[in-house]
């Protein structure tokens, strides 16, 4: 749709596809219009220093706190979640937001190096700088959480950002950055594209100087590519088909309640929820009967009816009913739900066991309220079969004596123990993944580094009487250099 000469698209509840608002699509040049004016801005915010920086970050922090009930309400109209779901992400959010601000100058502030025996007239310094501009690019599923974990990062290293919302959810990224603009002393330090799909292509091709993307595999290959073109270094939150190993000793009605919440809960659209367990066979068919017990109570609905909401990607639900016909007709058992639980736009909860290692439930996102649960003789084996995967983002254990053992063997990026997802709601702790996953990171002391780049500084104290980095060196300088090298490395 075009309104006054400009191209639209509508943002809408996906529980009665309601226009809640139009959007412009920015182009090309728009976008480039925006990185320009975030490029100028970025002297000036770089010059507020930590304290400078910390100040306007903690009274956006403040107003976001302020006014949690407005963004909540629209951050569920938009991805038709129930209104305290989006309540408890936006006070992560807001719990990121500070630690940024409160942490940014001790992460960040230069660090002393020991110059080595052969340099000691040296001191060695690592400072960090900021890159300058960051693009982000956003998804859908929680559209405050996801990219705050980049956006209050990179603004605390002292970046400015341009953020494109997904097209599900354009008012809460507009919604964010009119927040800022008014604690901020300059808007074009946190500005907000939106637009479809090519809108985020324009940016990862803008010459932002780092793209943030939190979103699919698939596209993430192709921000890559985009930003390969101009050198453009990228940090990618992929997906996940994230294990739950249950023990034989570990507490299975924590463990069953959690890991229900985990799969079901934001309708199963979590990149780090629980997609698959693998249970030990001396306790799995009563951790099923629990498991199943407690999805009797679970329900999708809109706001207010469910403790779910509807799938907020429509095309999303092809893939879960995919997902559940594979594996049904490979020979798995839904002992909740099934091909029925599909009710578009919701999906009821839907519990399969015995699901074929190699059937699409197991090896692709479902990203829906549906869970696999698989017996396995030991623990050796669920780590076995966790690590299969060619996603590796987040785990979770439940065991009362081998916890960190068998966390420590997994491959992936986070792991909860006797807990779930909670790494995300920890500030100080990285976010991301390995394989198909990503790579880079957000959050905590890591997410600080990422936007910033190392500088070395090594500077002579004094100059030593015999240069090495000179045409006048003699060859006494050259059995000097030889001879401290085997004093202190010919020795293996
Ligand atoms: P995408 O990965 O396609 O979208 C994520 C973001 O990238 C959106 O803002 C999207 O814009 C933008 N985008 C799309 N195409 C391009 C491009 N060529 N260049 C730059 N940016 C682009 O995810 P979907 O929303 O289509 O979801 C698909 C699947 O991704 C889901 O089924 C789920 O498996 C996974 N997913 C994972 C998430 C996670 O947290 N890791 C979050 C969301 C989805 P626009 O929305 O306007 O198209």
């Amino acid at each position: 749709m075009t309104i006054g000469g400009v191209l639209t698209f509508n943002s809408l509840n996906p529980v009665n596809d309601e226009i809640l608002a139009t959007f412009p699509i920015f182009s090309q040049d728009d976008v480039a219009r925006v990185v320009t004016s975030a490029a100028e801005a970025a002297p000036a915010w770089q010059s507020l220093g930590f304290h400078g920086r910390r100040k306007v970050l903690l009274a956006w922090g403040k107003l976001l706190t302020e006014r949690i009930e407005e963004i909540a309400s629209l951050i569920s109209r938009e991805t038709g979640k129930p209104t305290s779901d989006a309540t408890l992400e936006v006070t992560l959010a807001i719990g990121h937001l500070a630690w940024a601000a409160r942490n940014a100058r001790e992460v960040l502030r230069p660090q002393s190096r020991k110059p080595g025996i052969l340099m000691a007239n040296m001191t060695a310094t690592v400072e960090r700088s900021p890159v300058g501009v960051v693009g982000v690019i956003g998804p859908w599923n929680y559209p405050i959480f996801t990219p705050m974990g980049s956006i209050a990062y990179s603004l605390a290293a002292g970046n400015t950002v341009v953020f494109k919302p997904s097209e599900f959810t354009p008012g809460v990224g507009v919604w964010l950055a009119n927040t800022f603009s008014e604690v901020a002393p300059d808007d074009a330090i946190f500005s907000v594209v939106t637009g479809l799909g090519e809108t985020g292509r324009a940016l990862c091709e803008s010459g932002v100087n780092k793209l943030a993307f939190t979103g699919s595999t698939r596209t993430a290959k192709l921000v890559a590519a985009s930003c390969a073109k101009s050198m453009t270094p990228v940090v990618l939150e992929c997906g996940g088909k994230d294990p739950v190993i249950v023990d034989h000793d570990a507490d299975l009605k924590t463990a069953a309640d959690f890991t229900l919440w985990s799969a079901m809960s934001n309708a199963g659209q979590t990149c780090i929820g629980a997609e698959r367990v693998y249970v030990h066979e001396k306790v799995a068919d009563k951790f099923i009967s629990k498991m199943v017990e407690l999805s009797k109570s679970i329900k999708p609905g809109a706001p207010g009816f469910g403790q779910y909401g509807p799938a907020t990607m429509p095309k999303q639900i092809d893939i879960i009913e995919s997902h559940i016909a594979d594996a049904l007709s490979q020979g798995a058992t839904a002992v909740v739900g099934g091909l029925d639980s599909v009710k578009r736009p919701f999906v009821e909860p839907v519990i399969l066991t015995n699901v074929p290692e190699d059937s699409k439930a197991i090896t692709e996102e479902t990203f829906g309220p549906v869970i696999i649960i698989n017996r396995v003789k030991d623990m050796a084996e669920a780590i076995s079969l966790s690590n299969q995967s060619e996603f590796g983002l987040g785990a979770s254990v439940w065991s009362k004596k081998s916890g960190k053992s068998i966390a420590s063997q997994l491959q992936c990026g986070m792991v909860a123990i006797n807990s779930t997802t909670s790494f995300a709601a920890v500030p100080s702790v990285p976010f991301g993944g390995v394989k198909n996953s990503g790579y880079g990171r957000i959050h905590g002391p890591e997410g600080l580094l990422e936007f910033t780049y190392p500088r070395s500084l090594v500077q002579a104290r004094f100059q030593l009487p015999i240069s090495f980095t000179s045409f006048s060196r003699s060859a006494f300088g050259d059995r000097v250099i030889v001879g401290l090298t085997k004093l202190f490395n010919g020795r293996g």
